[in-house]
């Protein structure tokens, strides 16, 4: 049997959510230690893609912290679950 690949590694997390991150994500997005600071479920592509998933203070909404505002595809996406109502 497989046992879980990577369960332990805690660096598989994103440092904010301790959402599951790719080695492709934090290969690309991650900090010099390949450590995802944000990931695409708690953060939009537009910070991400600027730096904030290595870490870099992006200069854009957080949508942390105003969740009405510059949405990612992935962020809040179980709220989404009721079909969408925009
Ligand atoms: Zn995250």
């Amino acid at each position: 049997m497989n046992r879980q690949i990577g369960g332990s590694d805690e660096t598989a997390q994103c440092r904010y959510c301790d959402g599951h991150v790719s080695d492709r994500f934090r290969a690309v997005f991650g900090d010099e230690d390949d450590v995802a600071h944000r990931c695409l479920g708690c953060d939009c592509f537009r910070r991400i893609s600027r730096g904030s998933a290595a870490g870099v203070d992006v200069d854009l909404v957080d949508p942390a912290e105003d969740p009405n505002r510059n949405r990612g595809q992935r962020v809040g996406a179980a709220l989404r679950a009721d079909g969408g109502s925009l």
